[in-house]
């Protein structure tokens, strides 16, 4: 407190003219020693710029200068003196502090720089600092009280200001360095502490190594400093070095803060420390670029990286392979070893087709059990068929998976940029087909994308489209093949063969269209109208006079897998009124691979409908001539490829008659397939067969050509034509 006035010790209330223009209030004047020393107090006491006030002890106001007045919010003293009767409730917000303030003057006969908060006449609310004195007589009682009294609000604020800008200082998560111009540090926060390791104690009044120079351009510093200089602030990415001499990625914001004569005072830096985000950021990265299971780039990253590779040897004017790699059974290890057998399973594939292929190459997960390979630097279309064979290679010892020691093959489909497709769709889409083709195809596990594949393909999407529609526009016929006995001389049965009568095509075989009836579901409805077709017509013939034993009707697999054909197929003969023991059901042997002892029982139900049943294509499936003898069936029909070579090919003799003798044996009649000479004839007569069917008698006809057949008396059928 600079300024202490000082008054003679004196009774107030003396008379004497009132000071300080505070006349007419009835304040006792001061006595000073001397006029002209009266005159200079005067003076100080009217034109100092604090309040200065004379109180009596239970707090009314004797005296007050215009300055207090002024503080106060009055007109003038003496609206003060007159107003502020009651110090204690009246000024003071708490009226606790004039007892406090009270006591200290007892006890001290001072007070000091005693701090308040009071009410200004229009009510707001004002700090001010008092020094004080209490005034005693010649006894040494307290006389009054004089003072003075400054205004600190702004100081106050600043104050609170400075006490909350110290709380975000301390307890912000950014680091902040208060710096000098000439870049030593005046002050910093504790995150910043915590941030680059360094003591906040050790980094005061130094200049600081903060920026890692080794990852900035040599006049980084300076270029932060001029730019916050120029512009009052700098911000960006830096890496930073921390106590423990490694670094880490920071956000910097340098601000140049400027005295009011306009030069710098100083800087703050502010340092965001980076690392988190930026694993973060790693991590979702990582985990939209690779698959978690195997750790190889999943389907985005494949197609960024295939984008790259094209890019480049567009460049070079170079090749790229691309291989789509599915594995066979995949779906077979999941659904009957269990999940994790299925993740055991394609981390190892992951792990043996990244060994056996070149750094440069990706090798990435496309989804499910779908690898793709992408190497950028195929000089020519056979490196293709080299990259098949290590895939293929890497695939040849078995996997282990949860112990057990796992055969799997790949299906592996090659693309070739720019041969195959130039944009990365196209080649995916391209080395997908591919691999479908080589899937279908075995057993060479792999094929080289080709214009005429995709042909076919497309072909076979438009096959797909026009079959969904063929039912119900009519567009299937049956033909019917006799199948003749040369022991009775007489057709006995006739077999039904579904074509489809294309509006464009033509006639179309069933072997282009079954198959794909069967993967399109549509074979359900195909087959159902198939084997209403044929009892409907055999019905019309009998009735019409034509001795006919049996129609036969072919069942694919997927139909004879359908639980519901037992119930069908009865519905139809109660439907066409057709005697059950006239009509055979053909079953190829792939049909009843699987659940051996369902086939049977399904091959029982159907039994009980009172049909026959007979096994088609007979040799060619997966011999199951173990389960033959548990099969309820009725007849055998040698697979023509058997038939076709009998003349050339004495295995296929040997074949055939052991076919004839076990089926004889099993007590099954036996037809021969695709009988076209009379030498085949001949020889399958020979070993005791005598059902055929084939071109030799009749080409398969429609209903009315069979019929003109069969009126005409039938194909010539003279058994001693074909013994020898
Ligand atoms: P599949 O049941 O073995 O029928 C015999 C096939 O051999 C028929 O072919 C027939 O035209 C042909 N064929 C008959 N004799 C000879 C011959 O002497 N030499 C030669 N090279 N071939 C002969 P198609 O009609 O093209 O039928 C092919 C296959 O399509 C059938 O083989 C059968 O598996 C299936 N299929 C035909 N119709 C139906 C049907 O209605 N439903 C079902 N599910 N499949 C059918
Ligand atoms: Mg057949
Ligand atoms: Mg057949």
């Amino acid at each position: 407190m600079a300024f202490h006035p000082v008054f003679k010790d004196q009774e107030p209330g003396a008379g004497g003219a009132g000071w300080a223009g505070a006349g007419g209030t009835g304040a006792p004047a001061v006595d000073v020693t001397g006029e002209g020393a009266a005159d200079q107090y005067r003076s100080i006491f009217e034109n100092a710029v604090v309040g200065i006030y004379q109180t009596t002890v239970d707090g009314r106001y004797l005296r007050a200068n215009a300055a207090l007045a002024r503080i106060y919010g009055y007109q003038s003293p003496s609206e003060l003196t007159s107003s502020l009767t009651d110090i204690a409730r009246q000024l003071y917000i708490d009226p606790e502090t004039r007892s406090h303030f009270a006591q200290l003057m007892a006890e001290h006969g001072v007070v000091e720089d005693f701090e308040a908060q009071i009410f200004r006449k229009d009510g707001s609310v004002i700090w001010i600092k008092e020094n004080a004195r209490c005034v005693r007589d010649a006894s040494g009682a307290i006389s009054y009280f004089e003072g003075t009294v400054e205004d600190i609000s702004v100081r106050k604020a600043a104050e609170a200001k400075i006490r909350q800008l110290a709380t975000v200082f301390d307890g912000i998560a950014e680091g902040i360095l208060i710096i000098d111009p000439d870049l030593t540090v005046r002050a910093a926060n504790p995150a910043f502490e915590a941030i680059t390791g360094h003591a906040t104690a050790s980094l005061i009044g130094k200049v600081p190594a903060l920026i890692a120079p080794e990852f900035h351009e040599p006049g980084f510093l300076a270029q932060m400093l001029a730019e916050a200089a120029a512009q009052g602030r700098w911000q960006g990415e830096a890496t930073c070095l921390h106590q423990r001499a490694d670094f880490f990625p920071a956000w910097l914001s340098l601000s140049a803060v400027r005295g009011p004569t306009g030069a710098i005072e100083h800087y703050v830096l502010v340092c965001t420390d980076l690392t988190q985000r930026k694993q973060h950021e790693e991590r979702i990265r990582y985990q939209a670029n690779f698959d978690s299971l195997t750790g190889l780039p999943n389907r985005w990253l494949i197609r960024d990286r295939l984008d790259q590779a094209i890019a480049r040897a567009q460049r070079n004017d170079s090749r790229v392979a691309i291989a789509f790699i599915d594995l066979d059974r995949f779906k077979q290890v999941n659904d009957t070893l269990g999940h994790r057998a299925g993740d055991q399973l394609l981390t190892q594939v992951a792990r043996r087709l990244r060994a056996c292929l070149r750094l440069s190459d990706t090798v990435g997960r496309f989804g499910g059990d779908e690898f793709i390979v992408i190497c950028p630097d195929a000089a020519e279309r056979a490196v293709g068929t080299k990259i098949a064979r290590k895939i293929l290679y890497a695939f040849s010892d078995p996997f282990d998976v949860l112990g057990q020691a796992l055969f799997v093959g790949p299906s592996i489909g090659i693309a070739f940029f720019p041969d195959d497709g130039t944009s990365a769709d196209d080649l995916l889409r391209n080395a997908d087909l591919a691999m479908y083709n080589a899937k279908v195809n075995k057993p060479r596990h792999f094929s080289l994308y080709s214009a005429e594949m995709r042909r076919r393909n497309d072909q076979r999407l438009t096959l797909e489209n026009d079959l969904q529609l063929a039912i119900v526009r009519h567009e299937f016929v049956l033909h019917y093949q006799p199948c003749v006995d040369l022991q009775r001389g007489r057709v006995v049965g006739a077999e039904s063969l579904v074509r489809w009568n294309h509006p464009t095509l033509g006639m179309i075989s069933p072997s282009v269209f079954i198959g794909l009836a069967e993967e399109t579901g549509l074979i359900s409805a195909i087959g159902y109208w198939c084997l209403r077709q044929a009892c409907t017509q055999f019905r019309l013939w009998r009735r019409a006079g034509m001795t006919l034993d049996s129609v036969s009707v072919n069942l694919s697999p997927r139909q004879f897998q359908d639980p519901l054909i037992v119930t069908t197929v009865a519905e139809i003969l109660a439907d066409t009124g057709m005697e059950p023991s006239h009509l055979e059901l053909e079953l190829t042997e792939g049909a009843m691979i699987g659940d051996i002892d369902r086939a049977v029982a399904t091959l029982e139900n159907l039994k009980g409908l009172g049909v026959r049943l007979a096994i088609d294509d007979f040799g060619t499936g997966y011999s199951s001539l173990a389960y033959l003898k548990r099969f309820p069936i009725d007849s055998l029909k040698i697979d023509r490829s058997f038939v076709r070579d009998l003349e050339q090919d004495n295995t296929d003799v040997a074949i055939v008659e052991t076919i004839i003798g076990m089926a004889r044996s099993l007590g099954f009649a036996v037809i021969a397939e695709g009988v076209e000479t009379v030498s085949q004839a001949r020889i399958l007569v020979e070993r005791q067969c005598f059902r055929f069917q084939g071109y030799l008698f009749s080409h398969p006809l429609p209903p009315d050509a069979f019929e003109q057949l069969l009126a005409g008396g039938g194909p010539q059928l003279d058994l001693a034509a074909y013994s020898s």
